[in-house]
């Protein structure tokens, strides 16, 4: 299997054969097509498996493929929320690599470090925010975050969250974007309190386990 075969785009191939990228991992294969296709995703993955990139790569180009809305300002289309500044450090690293050769902009929010540049990188404008649950949630009460675009959600490393007591702080982000998104979840364990949130946040979601 290649990338090409899985319908990935021009610009995103050239950024993946610049990366190294050679063929796509097991959860890629499973997880592009559905992606691609509209689904919601439930994973069952760690860090390592080439995660990311199964999330990355079709958010990329389903927001590359939609008419940008640059004229009216760039709009927030998609949120990856992530445990860890680290985490969320690495996706924004990989977003960037992979979408260089497309008109796509993320950018990260994280705590622990000055808002001041966070504040500014959100003025400028994003497609794609990654962020860890605490600060995003601070700038959201501050107003300087809107998220009524959103129409792609990530919730990675979802037991990881609960574990850090993220959990409330993710379930009041969610209520402030619409209902009507897709949503790709990922979770190592299934809990009962990440069961719960699975069957009220996906709509009959493509399952995929590594
Ligand atoms: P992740 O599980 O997303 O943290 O990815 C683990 C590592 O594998 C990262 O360093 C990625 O850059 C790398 N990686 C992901 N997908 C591929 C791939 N298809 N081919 C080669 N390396 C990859």
């Amino acid at each position: 299997m290649t990338f090409k075969e899985l319908n990935i785009i021009p610009p995103i191939l050239k950024a993946l054969s610049k990366e190294g990228y050679t063929s796509p991992t097991p959860i890629q294969e499973q997880s592009i097509p559905a992606v691609l296709d509209g689904r919601d995703l439930l994973g069952c993955a760690q860090t390592g498996t080439g995660k990311t990139a199964a999330f990355s790569l079709p958010i990329i180009q389903l927001l590359s493929e939609q008419t940008s809305s640059v004229s009216a300002g760039r709009r927030i289309r998609s949120l990856i929320l992530t445990p860890t500044r680290e985490l969320a450090l690495q996706i924004d690293e990989n977003i960037k690599a992979y979408s260089q050769f497309t008109s796509i902009r993320c950018t990260a929010i994280v705590g622990g470090v000055s808002q001041k540049a966070q504040e500014r990188a959100l003025h400028q404008g994003a497609d794609i925010l990654i962020a860890t649950p605490g600060r995003l949630l601070d700038l959201m009460n501050q107003k300087r975050v809107d998220l009524q675009f959103v129409k792609i959600l990530v919730l990675d490393e979802a037991d990881r969250m609960l574990d850090m007591g993220f959990i409330h702080d993710v379930k009041r982000i969610i209520t402030k974007m619409p209902v009507k998104k897709q949503t790709l979840f990922f979770s190592a364990t299934m809990p009962p309190e990440i069961d719960k949130m699975v069957k009220s946040l996906l709509v009959n979601p493509v399952k995929v386990e590594i």
